[in-house]
């Protein structure tokens, strides 16, 4: 594979709640710098509750020399707020953005969702408060957002949030490819050809697995959850399964020339690095 073809990879991490955190999170970053990304993207937690954490990480991993990108969710969020939030990331020097909708908190209704409900909202409001300063990247869910009314409504809205102005998207994690496929195909029937890197969760942890998944509309499928449930508290069985499964998802992606691969690293290197060393690419 040449350089120019070569699939970028990006790591996305949380903002570390304590030192001992913090500490463990600069360790595991240090140990996938094997990895080169592309970028690495730090989280921002819904009604603003790890802003400053967001920033912090940002500032650790560019300090660590790597381009980093925030996460930026805006329901909840007033157009000041969110506008004072991009001047800093300018002043910092960022260049690549992750422009989300985000979750309500639980216990907030619709009432407090602020002025932008939609991130074609933001979308629009980055461009216009600061031109083509940021690469924006946005959400793809090639499994249909959980909320969503159907399918193709759901891509009417992927579709406005790139005409609005994203450079590219990361997709919610999945682990059939055909979804990722078929909804790349009806992208760029649309006309539209930007990249769409697919999102990728390691298996670590069934119980965590099946919750999120719950949350986000992500489909495990049933073999893989049967081979889990079967494996109980044998930590070891189901990374050694969890690894196995991935690696396999990311080889096809691979082999069918996907753009990159963006991990969902969760904090955690050797999950990760396990399933990167797997890969032949
Ligand atoms: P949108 O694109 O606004 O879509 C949300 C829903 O609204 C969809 O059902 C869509 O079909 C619908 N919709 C969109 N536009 C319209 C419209 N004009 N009219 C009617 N309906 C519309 N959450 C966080 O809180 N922090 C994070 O850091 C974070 N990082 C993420 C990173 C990635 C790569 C992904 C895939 C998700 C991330 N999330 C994060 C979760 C995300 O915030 C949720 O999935 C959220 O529910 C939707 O965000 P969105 O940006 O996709 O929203």
């Amino acid at each position: 594979m040449t350089s120019s073809t070569r699939p970028a990879f990006s790591l996305e991490f949380f903002p570390p709640r304590d030192a001992a955190a913090q500490a463990r999170l600069v360790d595991g970053a240090r140990q996938m710098s094997v990895i080169n990304p592309h970028y690495v993207s730090v989280t921002f937690g819904a009604g603003g509750t790890t802003r400053e954490g967001t920033l912090d990480t940002v500032r650790t991993m560019r300090g660590m020399g790597w381009d980093a990108a925030p996460h930026l969710s805006c329901i909840g969020s007033s157009r000041e707020d969110l506008r004072a939030l991009l001047q800093t990331y300018r002043d910092e020097g960022v260049r690549r953005i992750v422009a989300l909708r985000g979750d309500m908190p639980s216990g907030m209704g619709i009432e407090s969702a602020g002025a932008l409900r939609h991130a074609s909202d933001l979308v629009e409001l980055i461009r216009a408060e600061t031109g083509d300063w940021f690469h924006i990247e946005v959400a793809a869910y090639p499994e249909m957002h959980p909320q969503a009314s159907g399918p193709e409504k759901d891509l009417q809205h992927f579709v406005q949030k790139v005409r609005a102005g994203a450079n590219s998207a990361i997709t919610q994690y999945f682990f059939n490819a055909d979804a990722y496929f078929d909804f790349v195909d009806r992208v760029q029937s649309q006309g539209i050809d930007i990249p769409i890197i697919p999102g990728i969760m390691p298996i670590t942890n069934y119980t965590q697995l099946m919750r999120f998944s719950e949350m986000c509309g992500a489909e495990v499928p049933r073999w893989v959850r049967l081979r889990l449930a079967e494996m109980g508290d044998d930590r070891e069985s189901i990374r050694a399964f969890g690894t196995e499964v991935v690696t396999d998802l990311c080889q096809t992606l691979l082999d069918n020339d996907v753009p990159g691969l963006h991990f969902y690293t969760l904090n955690n290197a050797e999950a990760t690095l396990a399933i990167w060393k797997g890969l032949s690419n």
